[in-house]
Formats: C-alpha cells, sequence, structure tokens
C-alpha cells in the first residue's frame, strides 16, 4: 500500500473535512435547518442556534475545482445557458445541484432552508443565490455590507450589527429554535483563538528560508470557511502552527534552494496547487505569502491580525465583515501588500488575473504599476481562473513567472 505523504497536519486536515461533510449531511437528514451562506457571512451566528447547520458553497466549488472536476461541473452549468463568463465557482455549484451532486466529493450539500449571501465581495454573488431561490422557493436574505476605500466607519459598523441581528431574529422565526447569546460568544471566541493559531503559523514564512509555502495556506484554510466557530478549526490551527514551527526548528523546508520569495495575490488556481508548487521549487520559488490568505482576520489596510478585546462579539464579527479583500480600495490593497513585501522580505509579485473573479482582479493592473514604481519591486500578472482549468495556460503562466525571476536575478546584479 502507498504510503502516505501528507503531514500531521495534512491527515488532519484530511479527517476534519471528512468528518464535517458527513456530519453536515447526517444533521440535515434528521432535520437540522439548514443555511447556506456566502463566506463573508459571520457562521458563528449559527452555533447559537442548537440545530442550525451551515454550508459554504464556494468553499464546496473550491474542492471540486481541487479534485480535477471543476470543468466538469460548469459545464453542467453551461448546457443550461449560465455563460462561461460567470465566476466558476458559481458555474459548479449550480452544475452541481442539476444532478444532486453526482459528482460531487461530498455528495454534494443538503438542500438549504435559508440562503444569506452577501453584496461586499461582488454582486454576483446575490444573482446566483437567487438562482436557488427561485428554483427551490427557499428564502434568501442579502447582507448588505458597504464597500470601503478608508476603514469601516462607525454609521457602516452600526448598519451592519443591525443586519446581523436581523438575521438573527429570521432564523428564530422560520427554524422556530431560539438564539442562545452564550453559545454565540463561545463559537466567536474559538474563531479567535484559532486565528490567532492562524497567524502564528503565517509568521513562519518570515524566516529566510521559509519552512512554509503559501500552497500550505491555501489548502489549510477550509476549516475557517466550514468550520468557523467551532474547536475543531482552533485546535487544527494550532496544530499547523505547531507543525511548522517544528519544520523552522528542524529545517525540514519546502524548497529547500529558496532563491527567490514571492507573493501571491488574488484567489488560489485550486486546480494547479500541486503542479504549480512543484514546478516553482524546481525553480527554486517559493510564494511565501497571498493575500488571499493572509486576510483571514485582520481588517481592511493590514494584514495583521485585528486586536479584538474579547468583549462583544456581535462588535467583533461586525468589524472583521470585511476581512477578504474585494470589498477594499486601491489604497488600502497596496497598505497591506507593502507591509506583507517587507514582512516577508519579498522579490517579486505574481499578480494572478482571475478571469472569474472580476472584483479581486480589478485594481491589479495599477497595483502592479504602483508596487513597481513606488516600491522597486519586480512583478508580473498572470492569467487564471481559479476553478476553471479550462482558462488556464500553464506554458504561458510559466513564461511570464520564469521572466519575473530573470529580472528578479537582473536587479540584484544591479
Ligand atoms: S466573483 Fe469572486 S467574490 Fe464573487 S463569488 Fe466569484 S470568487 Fe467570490
Amino acid at each position: 500500500m502507498a504510503q502516505s505523504t501528507k503531514s500531521r497536519a495534512g491527515r488532519h486536515l484530511s479527517q476534519i473535512m471528512t468528518d464535517g461533510y458527513m456530519e453536515l449531511h447526517t444533521r440535515a437528514s434528521q432535520g437540522a435547518f439548514c443555511v447556506w451562506i456566502a463566506i463573508n457571512v459571520p457562521a458563528e451566528i449559527f452555533a447559537g442556534f442548537e440545530n442550525v447547520i451551515y454550508a459554504v458553497p464556494e468553499s464546496h466549488s473550491a474542492m471540486c475545482a481541487g479534485k480535477g472536476i471543476g470543468a466538469v461541473m460548469c459545464e453542467k452549468a453551461e448546457k443550461l445557458g449560465y455563460s462561461m463568463d460567470l465566476c466558476s465557482y458559481a458555474r459548479i455549484d449550480i452544475g452541481n445541484t442539476t444532478d444532486n451532486g453526482k459528482d460531487s466529493p461530498t455528495f454534494g450539500l443538503p438542500k438549504p432552508d435559508l440562503l444569506v449571501s452577501n453584496n461586499n465581495n461582488c454582486a454576483l454573488l446575490a444573482k446566483w443565490f437567487d438562482v436557488h431561490h427561485r428554483e427551490w422557493s427557499v428564502p434568501h436574505n442579502v447582507m448588505d455590507i458597504p464597500f470601503c476605500y478608508t476603514p469601516q466607519q462607525e454609521k457602516d459598523h452600526r448598519y451592519i450589527i443591525s443586519q446581523i441581528k436581523d438575521l438573527i431574529k429570521l432564523i428564530e422565526r422560520l427554524s422556530g429554535q431560539e438564539f442562545d447569546a452564550e453559545r454565540f460568544n463561545t463559537a466567536v471566541h474559538h474563531s479567535w483563538r484559532g486565528l490567532k493559531e492562524w497567524k502564528r503559523f503565517l509568521h513562519c514564512a518570515r524566516q529566510c528560508p521559509s519552512p512554509i509555502t503559501a500552497f500550505d495556506s491555501f489548502v489549510h484554510m477550509a476549516p475557517f470557511l466550514t468550520l468557523r466557530g467551532t474547536p475543531v478549526m482552533a485546535d487544527h490551527f494550532k496544530l499547523l502552527a505547531d507543525e511548522a514551527e517544528d519544520k523552522s526548528a528542524t529545517g525540514q523546508l519546502p524548497v529547500p534552494g529558496e532563491k527567490f520569495r514571492l507573493f501571491w495575490d488574488n484567489i488560489a488556481p485550486w486546480h494547479q496547487l500541486r503542479k504549480m508548487s512543484k514546478r516553482l521549487a524546481e525553480l527554486d520559488a517559493n510564494i511565501v505569502g497571498a493575500s488571499y490568505t493572509s486576510c483571514m482576520g485582520t481588517v481592511e489596510g493590514s494584514f495583521a491580525l485585528y486586536d479584538w478585546d474579547e468583549k462583544d462579539p456581535f462588535d467583533y464579527i461586525a468589524r472583521t465583515m470585511n476581512a477578504y479583500m474585494c470589498p477594499h480600495g486601491l489604497e488600502l490593497r497596496h497598505s497591506s501588500m507593502k507591509e506583507a513585501i517587507s514582512e516577508l522580505t519579498i522579490d517579486g509579485i505574481i499578480f494572478a488575473s482571475n478571469r472569474s473573479c472580476k472584483p479581486y482582479s480589478i485594481t491589479q493592473m495599477d497595483q502592479q504599476k504602483r508596487i513597481s514604481e513606488h516600491l522597486g519591486i519586480p512583478a508580473t500578472m498572470i492569467e487564471v481562473d481559479h476553478a476553471d482549468v479550462r482558462k488556464y495556460s500553464e506554458a504561458n503562466a510559466f513564461l511570464r513567472i520564469e521572466a519575473l525571476l530573470e529580472t528578479i536575478e537582473a536587479h540584484r546584479k544591479n
């Protein structure tokens, strides 16, 4: 029998993700109230109810892409008339529902009783969830979260808290269950503990050479989406951070000849993780950080963990509802990337222009110009699609990445 090459944290991740999806299906079949959410929706809310479960279609789509079946699932949606220009997460999810998750590694997701999206990542999300709303006559609640060009304003903060409280009332009404503030508080503390461990893990990349790669962070971020607010997630991130520190202490390096330290901007190319990391390692290049995974638990303009005073959980989840990059204007994105370049001793940046995620990609050209002009850091732009392999060319991407490495070398010589 082949030996598993996964580390302890890797094996633990597989186990908790499998258990999580199995529990989701089991509890749904036993009558739990099921909510489908967008990734920005604070899932700790559901822990405040005795029998409310949640599923994250974006995360499920990413998993399908990682397993190599993204394009097959996209095609199912395209056959219904959905354009190839739509986000591949949406196409995979819609495709998946056409045959009750026949090809899904998790047998799809249990049917929802409520859909909750938000509009600060992108407008498409609300339209995508509306497809299910129409198809299944399931209520759809859209959280209206203001886009930000400056740190979150007090009026926006209050507005978000009021919507979270409205959502709780809606779930109480639809599920017939009562919200327990103490359970919710405990869940938020689990998330907070987990995110501190997550940062400890990411900080290991500050070491040169780094004991971790951004690919590790792409793979291991999944529990933050599907097991948020649980001790399982917090414990997993602790295990991950301990393992990374151990690798650092014992010199176990993913790119032993690390010569180029790179930073990745945009969502992970789920269908390429293994191939891309292997090929980069052969070039002595390590992507040591990524905006996509550095922003978890942060607020706009910085990748530092948001320093919660552990008092009001509503205050905390509302304040961090803009953690992801899409709702941030150019200045805020630049400020956090500048911080990462310095802390991680970055030699070059890969801007991955993502055919699916227009809101993430829209400012990248300006950002690339700024980084090169203001900070003198070489950068390149490659074309990817995070979940649809048909829109990615390995040859073209590596042509540019190799040119970037040559530019970095030339910079050094100068
Ligand atoms: S377009 Fe981007 S933000 Fe919108 S659903 Fe797709 S990946 Fe998420």
